[in-house]
C-alpha cells in the first residue's frame, strides 16, 4: 500500500561537506538521489525510513572526467549523462550500453549510477559493468575518504560495506583493454528488469588461452564476477568446459521474473555469444 510523505523529513544540503556533516551529526539519514528506487518502495509500502538527505543539488558529484589513465564518474551522474558522455562512450562503451537499457527516458533522466549501485539489487544493470571493469567505489564521510574495490563492495543480498555516515561519491575505472560487451535479457526490450545481465571484456587472443573478464547479474544474491570461468578460459578451456565451470559459479533462483533453469541456460548461452562477439 502506498505510504504518506507528510510524516517524513528531508534535509537539503547545499554542498558535499554540508551533506557529510548532516550525515554525521543529524543521522540516521537515508541518502536520496534520483529517487527512482526509493519512490517504488514508498509506493509498495515497504519504505520504513523517515528522514532523508537530498543529494540532487550536489552538482560536484555529477562530474565525469579522465585523470591520468582513470575514468572518474561522479555518483550523481544520471544514466542519461552516461549515455551522452563522450568519455564514457569512448572508454567504457559497455556502461553507455547498460545505461541506455535502463528503464525509459524518464528513469534515465533521474536515476543515477550511485543510486543503482547503492540500491544493491542483484538485477542492477550497471553492476556487472563495474564488476567487469575492476572499478573502485569512492566512499566519503566527514572523517575522510576510502576506496573499496567494486568486487568487494557487496557482502550479501542487498548488503554493502557502506557505513551509515558515508556517501558513494564516485567510481574510478582504470583503462579497460579488450573488446567490451554488454547484454541484458529481460521480458521486453524496454522497461524490463533483467532476468540475466552480463558484461564482459575479451582480451586479444594469445597462445594457450584468452583473457576474459566476465560479470553477471540476476543469477545470485549479488552481482557475480565469474573468476573460475575466467581462469578456465585463460588456461585454454574450450567453450563447453568454461560453460560448465560457469554453472558452478552462479546460483540463480525462481522468482516472479524468471526461473532458475532459464537463467542458467541464458547465462551459458551469453558466455558463448560474448566469446563469439555476437
Ligand atoms: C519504472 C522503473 C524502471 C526501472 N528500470 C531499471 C532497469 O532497467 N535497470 C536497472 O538497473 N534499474 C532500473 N530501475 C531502478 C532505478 O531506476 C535505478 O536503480 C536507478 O539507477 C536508481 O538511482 P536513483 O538515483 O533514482 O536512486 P534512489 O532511488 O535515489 O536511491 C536508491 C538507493 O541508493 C541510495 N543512494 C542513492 N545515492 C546514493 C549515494 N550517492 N551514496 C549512498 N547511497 C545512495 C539511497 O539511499 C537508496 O537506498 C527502474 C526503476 C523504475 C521506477
Amino acid at each position: 500500500m502506498s505510504q504518506v510523505i507528510s510524516t517524513r523529513s528531508l534535509l537539503q544540503p547545499k554542498s558535499l561537506p554540508d551533506a557529510l556533516r548532516m550525515l554525521r551529526d543529524d543521522g540516521p539519514l537515508t541518502p536520496l538521489a534520483g529517487c527512482t528506487d526509493l519512490f517504488v518502495a514508498l509506493n509498495f509500502g515497504t519504505l520504513t525510513d523517515q528522514r532523508f538527505l537530498d543529494l540532487w543539488r550536489l552538482d560536484a558529484l555529477r562530474t565525469i572526467a579522465v585523470k591520468g589513465d582513470v575514468l572518474t564518474i561522479g555518483a550523481l551522474a544520471t544514466h542519461t549523462d552516461l549515455i551522452r558522455s563522450r568519455l564514457v562512450r569512448g572508454r567504457l562503451p559497455m556502461l553507455a550500453a547498460a545505461a541506455s537499457e535502463i528503464g525509459g527516458v524518464q528513469i534515465q533522466n533521474r536515476g543515477t549510477i550511485g543510486g543503482n549501485v547503492a540500491n544493491a539489487s542483484p538485477a542492477g544493470d550497471t553492476l556487472p559493468v563495474l564488476a567487469a571493469a575492476d572499478a573502485t567505489v569512492v566512499l566519503q564521510s566527514a572523517a575522510g575518504t576510502r576506496r573499496v574495490a567494486f568486487n568487494d563492495f557487496y557482502t550479501g543480498y542487498r548488503q554493502t560495506v557502506r557505513q551509515p555516515d558515508e556517501l558513494i561519491v564516485a567510481f574510478e575505472i582504470p583503462r579497460v583493454v579488450g573488446r567490451q560487451w554488454f547484454r541484458k535479457v529481460g521480458t521486453r526490450a524496454a522497461q524490463a528488469i533483467s532476468k540475466v545481465v552480463v558484461a564482459g571484456v575479451v582480451g586479444p587472443k594469445r597462445r594457450g588461452g584468452r583473457d576474459v573478464r566476465l560479470a553477471l547479474g540476476s543469477v545470485a544474491p549479488t552481482v557475480v564476477r565469474a573468476t573460475r570461468t575466467e581462469a578456465a578460459l585463460a588456461a585454454g578451456a574450450p567453450l563447453e568446459a568454461a560453460q560448465q565451470t560457469l554453472l558452478t559459479e552462479i546460483a540463480p533462483i525462481d522468482d516472479i521474473r524468471s526461473d532458475a533453469e532459464y537463467r542458467r541456460r541464458v547465462a551459458v548461452n551469453l558466455l558463448g555469444r560474448l566469446l563469439a562477439g555476437r
